[in-house]
């Protein structure tokens, strides 16, 4: 076995080998690029080496340069991880060249399956089923034509040299093949330097089902059977799982050796996946064709492990470094049900747009990594780190485990809950609402399911206005009585003493502006009024979380403030709400509006307003920072001013007169 092994990759899968090789008692190099340096695959290394820029090209995609870094720190082998130079047969055989180990097939396997149309012409010879198509060479336009009028419409144009979800056109009509052929072409050769395209049958509502091979340098490989991969936007993967629901032991044996069969065609080596794509027809029956092999460790791999309990990073290294596969064929079992949920900083509302930003709240359900638990969490980031421009958009990868896909489904749902990330747009709210759709939680799954639960996955409105607020104004008033360190409900009578009787919020909600009435009764006892009605409002810290108990419901949330803007979570969804801590002032209403008192103890940033300007009723009169938070305080009518009370610096107590208005 390997001591030192070099991870040419950053992010969660660095992270990840890394913590196996740690396990097995080997040292790790990283590599990272300028806009990494600071990043978690960085810190988990024993040892890091920046080699180059924040662009892949100039730094994560330059092999020799790798390389050269391998062999002056002593490494004896290199892990690619996905993505970058994992696929490149030429840096696989550049390493071997220089006497290093690549965790990964012969350059020959990757080349023999990085062209689609080669991959599926060994297949055929290799007697693995593929979609009816033309793979073949010749690209003249009106041949392609009269194959896709003999394969019959819809047909899909695929880029041969394609990934990712890339250079793929769904044509209809054969009127139309010339037009969606040249764009396919266009894209192919600006996104892969190649223009060669394949045609195939196109499926309607498929399932995407791969299988996980792996081989060793002996000649044995097996198949750790199957992930399903259907739930997918703009063809990439986005909740994956394992065993395949309706999956049947025959139907995966057939499959696991169709896989097999097509590793061995091309003499493979360490971790691959073959990908299959699906006909569910009636009674259960599945027709299966070969779609591609991917030939390296794949994004959703854990599921794999967490059936078969199995560390497949593990077995990368005990292959590459010249071991049998540890175990046999029938040896690998499955148990439970495993779903990954991929996390990624983007807007779903705006086609999966990516986002970036800074991590400024990241809080994650209890995990433990590599074991079969029931949550497990993979990611290359921490609380403050950045998701930047320059590579992927995943956050992290959610991996739950349960005896069935019941209950694995119930701890993703609640696990998601769990996840709370403030500063940037993610996906979470939508894998939520995805997990719960009727298609997913009912194994109604094909590629078609984000399109066809449109309504349910982008329905807005997981938390109402009322509790959104009631949230925000419990949020506030904790925050309020934990800066004076006391509990929040042994100083109602102080806050009667003060004259306090009712104070006034203003609430930002989707768009619309609301205004919220707290008043403080005799008994002590809180009444908020907001959008129409009022009802009590009762809270009490609860773990990080807060339990309030607002109009006939009692909810645990947990509210992250950004400047005004709070963030609030629940179990049932999350959402924000702007809120205005528009003023407490001794309650006798108007005639005591005018002035203008500190909500908190705190710092007097700085006054907008002078003695003798008018103001206007919402105008921002005064900044005041307290709890690291910045508070407006805004005019509560129409006035003029008549005294600025403080200086900006000047700290000053909860109640204190800021300034005096006149009407
Ligand atoms: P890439 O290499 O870009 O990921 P694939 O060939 O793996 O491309 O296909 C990606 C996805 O596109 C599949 O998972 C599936 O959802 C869809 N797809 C591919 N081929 C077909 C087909 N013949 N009919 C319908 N959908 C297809």
């Amino acid at each position: 076995m390997f001591n030192k092994i070099l991870i040419a990759n950053r992010g969660e899968i660095a992270c990840r080998v890394a913590a196996t090789a740690r396990r097995m008692g080997i040292r790790t190099v990283a590599v990272y690029s300028e806009a990494d340096a600071g990043s978690k695959h960085v810190a988990v290394c024993d040892e890091a080496v920046l080699i180059g820029p924040a662009a892949a090209r100039e730094s994560y995609l330059r092999g020799e340069k790798i390389i050269a870094v391998a062999k002056a720190t002593g490494a004896q082998a290199i892990h690619p991880g996905y993505g970058f130079l994992s696929e490149n047969a030429e840096f696989a055989e550049a390493c071997e060249q220089a006497g290093l180990v690549f965790i990964g097939p012969p350059g020959s396997s990757m080349r023999a399956m990085g062209s689609k149309s080669a991959a599926k012409q060994l297949m055929e010879g290799a007697n693995v089923p593929l979609v009816p198509g033309y793979h073949g060479d010749n690209q003249d336009p009106a041949f392609l034509n009269t194959q896709a009028d003999r394969i019959g419409y819809p047909v899909l144009l695929k880029a041969s040299a394609g990934g990712g979800g890339k250079g793929m056109r769904i044509v209809e009509h054969s009127v139309d093949f010339k037009a969606a052929l040249a764009s396919c072409k266009r894209e192919a050769i600006s996104s892969f330097g190649d223009d060669k395209v394949l045609v195939e049958k196109y499926l309607t509502r498929p399932r995407h089902i791969e299988i996980q091979v792996f081989a060793d340098k002996l000649g044995n490989c097996v198949y750790l059977h199957e992930r399903d991969c259907s739930v997918q936007r703009r063809h990439q993967k986005v909740l994956e799982e394992a065993p395949a629901p309706g999956m049947t032991p025959a139907m995966r044996k057939q499959m696991g050796e169709a896989a097999v069969a097509a590793a061995k065609a091309v003499n493979y080596v360490g971790a691959g996946t073959v990908e299959f794509i699906v006909e569910q027809r009636a009674g259960g029956e599945m027709n299966f064709f070969f779609m591609e092999m991917n030939t390296r460790l794949q994004v959703e791999h854990p599921v794999t492990e967490a059936i078969t309990g199995l560390d497949l990073v593990e077995w990368q290294l005990r292959v590459a470094s010249g071991e049998p596969l540890p175990l046999k064929q029938e040896q690998l079992k499955i148990s439970g049900h495993a779903i990954e949920a991929r996390i990624c900083a983007e807007n779903p509302d705006n086609n999966f747009l990516p986002a970036t930003g800074t991590l400024r709240v990241y809080r994650k359900p209890q995990a433990s990594a590599f074991e079969r638990s029931t949550v497990r969490i993979d990611d290359g980031v921490r609380e403050g780190d950045a998701i930047s421009p320059y590579y992927d958009s995943m956050i992290a990868k959610l991996i739950v485990h349960g005896d069935t896909r019941e209950q694995a489904l119930a701890r993703l749902d609640e696990a998601l809950a769990r996840t709370h990330i403030v500063g940037l747009a993610t996906n979470v709210q939508f894998l939520r609402h995805a997990v719960r759709s009727p298609s997913f939680s009912q194994a109604n799954l094909d590629t078609a399911l984000i399109e066809r639960e449109k309504a349910v996955l982008f329905h807005q409105e997981p938390v109402g206005l009322p509790q959104a607020a009631a949230a925000a104004v419990a949020q506030t008033l904790l925050d309020e009585k934990a800066l004076e360190g006391t509990d929040p409900f042994s100083r109602r009578d102080g806050w009667r003493s003060h004259g306090i009787a009712t104070r006034r919020f203003q609430f930002e909600f989707h768009g619309e502006t609301h205004e919220a009435q707290l008043s403080y009764l005799h008994d002590g006892a809180l009444v908020l009024a907001i959008a129409g009605s009022s009802a009590p409002l009762e809270f009490s810290r609860s773990g990080d979380g807060i339990d309030v108990r607002y109009a006939g419901r009692r909810q645990t949330v947990t509210v992250y403030s950004t400047g005004e803007l709070d963030h609030v979570f629940t179990a049932g969804g999350a959402t924000q709400i702007l809120a205005t801590n528009l003023l407490a002032h001794a309650g006798e209403g108007l005639a005591d509006a005018g002035r203008l008192t500190a909500p908190m103890p705190g710092k007097v940033v700085s006054f907008s307003v002078k003695a003798g300007d008018k103001v206007s009723k919402g105008q921002p009169l005064a900044v005041m920072e307290a709890m690291k938070m910045e508070h407006t305080i805004a005019a509560p009518l129409d006035g003029v001013v008549a005294e600025v009370m403080y200086a900006p610096g000047d700290q000053v107590a909860e109640g204190a007169e800021l300034l005096k208005l006149t009407a």
